[in-house]
């Protein structure tokens, strides 16, 4: 049995991290004033449907705490829900019951009097998937039901949820868990096990799950399968494939401290170690993001939800010697070495590399002489970055031929060192012509950097916005003015429009940190400027999607932006 079966919670004292939803339904438990429709939406396995049991159990209990509202879980009704055969708690998964049908046999059954209790409870659980159709039917029976019958919806995505069915329920929304709930809960079940874990891979167990207590305990479970008395982190390296978080927060440090050197030498090492550079990468960007929300808001519960408590110090630590527009950029960077790790999956390191010699060099220098000191410090550390990488190939090289017979791994030939000590030279001479920019000002290359961010940050804002301005490009920066270029007059004038002009304005200054005005304007020639420019990294465009796009406008004319 999983554990997460097995450790279900019984009665609403068993549940972690719900205090306000469990006090609210014992209160409506005492006083008989029960809902007849329950909503409860957030991220799964967060105790939705286990809430929505115990519910179901306290109401059609025998022998009820009068004081506490708890049932039983010894009556014959109890025990008929604990065993999954109450013919009164009926669960539905509307993800595969989806249609009008179904519902409507479901509205005919809510007539029939409870079998052996009181209350009829049906569970619909990820009730956003009922079509239209259903979602009237279902209504309908919400709007009138049987004095019998309790309805708990249950939903990932409560905004699927039509209004109408909305305002007849009771709702409750059900947040991540914390960092520390989870470690709570996952102490409770080790405990029960009569099993000892390394805290370190409990709270590695615990970051995991991304607040959900299902996947922590499921994980836990894996986890547990070794079959030990005791498990240390080397145990369960193999279920939890992480570098750790000092690891990867030290790596942070030498980034914030422009320690390009020290920054470099531990990836090789992560590298020779076998480490999964990708997974690295994932840890590195999720935590610099929680270090950069954290610079801006200093939420120091939504710390808790991610780092343990000695992990917070060292958090805190690095935030008050780092700023918010430096963790932007570690973040901006990471963000792109993870995307152009795909395009690089022979070397995966080259990607992060170029992040660290970017981020690295990205001081801005008053100074021409330092920056000139700096320049070759960098070329120095590319010719190590050389070095290293001869070795890695070596070790490289090694690693392969012991694990051919393990996994039948095509083996690719490791690219050419130089071209990566090149690489790396040419961004920085890049990096350099930038930070001979102003202050405020950014560079062309930097607007264009940043751009996927503006992009994405439009897209959540208004979809169709981001597909009028997915056909421009900024082309020039003169002062506090940005120049987009558009093929079309069309998304030209779109953009231009006072409403639509605003919001991009707003992302921009998000994004970049300065205020831009935007001047979109006519380039008929679009494509030559993305030609001759040689950018990396500019958004693509090519005659077919122009004309996709063009054929797309015709249909939306008019209405594109409007929503
Ligand atoms: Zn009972």
């Amino acid at each position: 049995m999983t554990l997460y079966r097995k450790y279900r919670p019984k009665q609403f004292s068993d549940i972690v991290g719900r205090d306000s939803i469990t006090k609210i339904l014992t209160e409506e438990l005492k006083s008989g004033r029960i809902a007849h429709a329950y909503l409860f939406s957030g991220t799964r396995g967060t105790g939705k449907t286990s809430i929505a049991r115990i519910l179901a159990k306290s109401l059609n209990c025998s022998n009820r705490d009068k004081e506490t509202s708890e049932p039983c879980n010894e009556c014959d009704s109890c025990i008929a829900i604990n065993e999954a055969r109450s013919q009164d708690l009926i669960e539905i998964d509307a993800a595969s019951n989806r249609r009008i049908d179904e519902i409507r046999e479901l509205r005919e059954q809510v007539k029939y009097v409870p079998a052996n209790a009181t209350y009829k409870v049906y569970i619909i659980d990820e009730v956003h998937m009922l079509t239209t159709e259903a979602f009237n039917a279902l209504l309908k029976t919400l709007e009138e039901p049987p004095s019998h019958a309790i309805f708990v919806l249950a939903t990932t995505e409560l905004q699927k949820i039509p209004e109408t069915i909305f305002s007849r329920c009771q709702h409750f929304s059900f947040g991540k868990l914390t960092f520390v709930q989870i470690i709570e809960r996952l102490k409770y079940i080790i405990s029960q096990e009569k099993i000892s874990v390394d805290d370190t891979v409990i709270e590695e167990i615990a970051r995991r799950a991304g607040g959900s207590s299902r996947d922590a305990e499921s994980l836990l479970g894996q986890v547990l399968s070794i079959g030990k008395d005791k498990i240390s982190v080397e145990d369960a390296s193999l279920f939890l494939p992480k570098v750790g978080f000092s690891r990867v927060m030290s790596w942070i440090q030498f980034l914030a401290k422009n320690d390009a050197k020290s920054a470099l030498e531990s990836l090789t090492k992560l590298e020779n170690e076998g480490i999964n550079l990708e997974f690295f990468l994932q840890e590195a960007l999720e935590i610099s993001r929680q270090l950069m929300l954290y610079m801006v808001v200093q939420d120091d519960e939504a710390l808790g939800l991610y780092f343990s408590k000695d992990e917070i110090i060292e958090v805190q630590n690095l935030c008050q010697s780092s700023s918010v527009g430096q963790m932007r950029q570690i973040v901006i960077q990471l963000l792109r070495s993870n995307q152009d790790m795909k395009l690089s999956p022979d070397l995966p390191i080259l990607p992060i590399e170029l992040a660290v010699v970017e981020l690295c060099s990205e001081v801005r220098v008053q100074s021409s002489e330092l920056r000139v000191e700096k320049k070759e410090e960098k070329i120095r550390i590319a010719d190590s970055a050389h070095e290293e990488t001869r070795e890695t190939q070596n070790v490289a090289s090694v690693r392969r031929d012991d694990s051919a017979d393990k996994r039948e791994e095509v083996s690719s030939p490791v690219s050419d060192p130089q071209i990566l000590t090149n690489t790396i030279k040419e961004e920085v001479k890049k990096s350099d012509q930038v930070s001979q920019a102003e202050q405020k000002s950014h560079s062309l290359k930097e607007i264009l950097d940043g751009w996927g961010e503006v992009m994405t940050k439009i897209k959540d804002k208004n979809g169709a916005l981001n597909f009028v301005l997915g056909v421009a490009q900024p082309v020039a920066v003169n002062g506090d003015s940005l120049e987009l270029g558009f093929k079309y007059r069309l998304q030209q004038e779109k953009v231009s429009e006072m409403k639509n002009r605003e919001i991009v304005e707003t992302v921009i200054h998000e994004v970049y940190g300065s205020r831009y005005r935007i001047e979109p304007t006519l380039c008929q020639d679009m494509e030559s400027i993305k030609k001759s420019d040689n950018i990396e990294g500019s958004p693509k465009l090519n005659k077919e999607e122009d004309a996709l796009v063009e054929a797309a406008l015709e249909v939306f004319e008019g209405a594109v932006v409007e929503n």
